[in-house]
């Protein structure tokens, strides 16, 4: 399908008056790095303040083709990008989860659970459930030798050309959780986040892109500025900076369904069911 035209015409209808925000979780720096050569011949990379001011108003206009790259978790595997982050003079975003960075804790959707059907299940129980059911049947599963996440040493080392952010403390499924838990979870993770690269935390990535009404109050209340959903879709200055929708990148070495993804036509594939 790249060989026809496209994408080529989603980026012209589509993106070249909005903006594109990809999210990546743990891709190799083998497939960034050309990802990053074709995002820069495309688009024009931008930052996460530049985005903010612009769904603020205190920014009018920004370039055509504007684009965001995104990291959601704070995967160990990212620090291996620093190198070509630096290379191309680009400032991506990583959303950490609080808790496990700087931890030999485990990531709790990483543990090798007997399908997916019940992983996917775990994300749709109450919360204090899933919290339980980890604990007592995964507990040798929920630590590590060596680490899940970016090392303290890691993020601070990486904090001069990366955004960090919040992605909660322990990852839960935010609308399945108490009011109190969903509170700590939010305002709990920008004081850690905040204490570690002394920087401001104003933006949010919900985990896996599930938030309800009480959950954007929450962010308010707390000062965050944007949120994050894994939606599908580009951004205009009507968008809502608590619900950003972005676009799924995956860690492929294929030209082909790199060029589909970031421009939107694999969203809209699945959005009617072609693949
Ligand atoms: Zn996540």
């Amino acid at each position: 399908m790249r060989y026809c035209r496209f994408p080529e015409i989603s980026r012209f209808l589509f993106q070249k008056k909005r903006i594109t925000v990809l999210y990546y979780h743990d891709i190799s720096n083998d497939n960034f790095k050309w990802q990053v050569e074709y995002l820069k011949a495309h688009y024009n990379i931008i930052d996460l303040i530049t985005l903010r001011d612009f769904l603020n108003g205190e920014k009018q206009n920004l370039p055509d083709y504007s684009l965001l790259i995104t990291f959601d978790d704070g995967h160990i595997g990212n620090y291996q990008l620093l190198e070509t982050i630096k290379a191309n003079k680009i400032r991506p975003v990583i959303f950490l989860t609080a808790s496990i960075i700087g931890t030999n804790n485990a990531f709790w959707f990483k543990i090798p659970f007997a399908n997916n059907s019940f992983k996917d299940n775990l994300k749709r129980i109450p919360d204090n459930e899933r919290r339980a059911i980890l604990e007592t049947g995964y507990k040798q599963f929920l630590t590590k030798n060596i680490p899940d996440a970016l090392t303290f040493e890691q993020i601070q080392e990486m904090a001069g050309f990366v955004d960090f952010q919040s992605h909660t403390m322990d990852h839960p499924c935010l609308p399945n959780s108490d009011d109190t838990i969903a509170e700590y979870e939010i305002s709990n993770s920008k004081v850690v986040i905040e204490g570690l690269v002394s920087k401001p935390v104003y933006a949010f990535a919900y985990p896996n892109g599930n938030y309800c009404d009480r959950d954007i109050n929450l962010l308010i209340k707390h000062g965050y500025k944007l949120a994050f959903s894994a939606k599908g879709g580009f951004v205009n200055k009507n968008t809502n900076p608590h619900t950003i929708p972005r676009l799924s990148i995956n860690d492929t070495n294929n030209l082909g369904e790199f060029i589909l993804r970031t421009s939107g036509i694999w969203h809209l594939m699945k959005k009617v069911k072609i693949k």
